[in-house]
């Protein structure tokens, strides 16, 4: 299994894990391997197994966001040629709705502008929101009912929109809290394990004979 991106102080107690399982397979071959040298090992390899299954659920749900958050595409439209073919993306910025919108050039108008939707899924759902509303007012007052007729598609198309990715979102949302929650768990685990591996690293250093090279993660 292709190991999973780790945190420093990961990286470190996989380190000093390495390091006793290592002592541990040497004491076995010497016949010297006592109960409570085992029980170490097996503590060691149980963390270790439970440190690589949440660095790998991290980067799945971090790679989930990721993708979440590049999910819209713009199609901007530079405001002066109304053309997208010389735009080039310059940046990003918060505009007064407090949504997230990308910035643009066109080449060809030499113009700079902030694309008017939101480049992310989270904001995208405020101005749909809001967008509906203001096509619900312009319904109330058209006279044209094929005009009506036509809003009521978008209005219901973008509703449609909106249901499928509310939930999406809250998922995501949900799964964010909970990594962030078992991550202060973890770390706190970590900090525990490291201090007490450090302990028996430091008696044993008293012994010469002891192999004390660590090993790269
Ligand atoms: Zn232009």
């Amino acid at each position: 299994m292709k190991q999973p991106a780790l945190k420093p102080n990961e990286r470190e107690l996989i380190k000093l894990i390495r390091f006793f399982s290592k002592r541990a397979a040497r004491l076995m071959e010497e016949g010297e391997l006592s109960a409570e040298h085992s029980q170490l090992t097996t503590a060691c390899q149980n963390l270790e197994t439970q440190l690589i299954t949440h660095a790998t659920n991290r980067s799945a749900i971090m790679d989930k966001r990721e993708r979440l958050l590049n999910i819209i595409e713009d199609n901007a439209q530079c405001p002066k040629c109304g053309k997208a073919d010389m735009l080039k993306r310059t940046g990003s910025t918060t505009n007064e709705h407090g949504w997230k919108c990308n910035t643009y050039k066109c080449r060809r108008c030499n113009t700079g502008f902030t694309w008017n939707r939101p480049n992310n899924p989270w904001d995208m759902v405020e101005f749909l929101e809001m967008y509906i509303g203001q096509l619900q007012l312009a319904i109330a007052a058209e006279q044209n009912e094929a005009v009506v007729a036509h809003t009521e598609d978008a209005v219901a198309q973008m509703k449609d929109s909106l249901n499928r990715l509310r939930p999406v979102l809250q998922t995501s949302d949900e799964e964010v809290d909970a990594l962030q929650q078992k991550e202060k768990e973890m770390d706190k685990l970590i900090h525990q394990f490291k201090t007490y591996l450090q302990i028996e690293k430091i008696k044993l250093n008293a012994y010469p004979e002891e192999d004390t090279e660590e090993e790269e993660v």
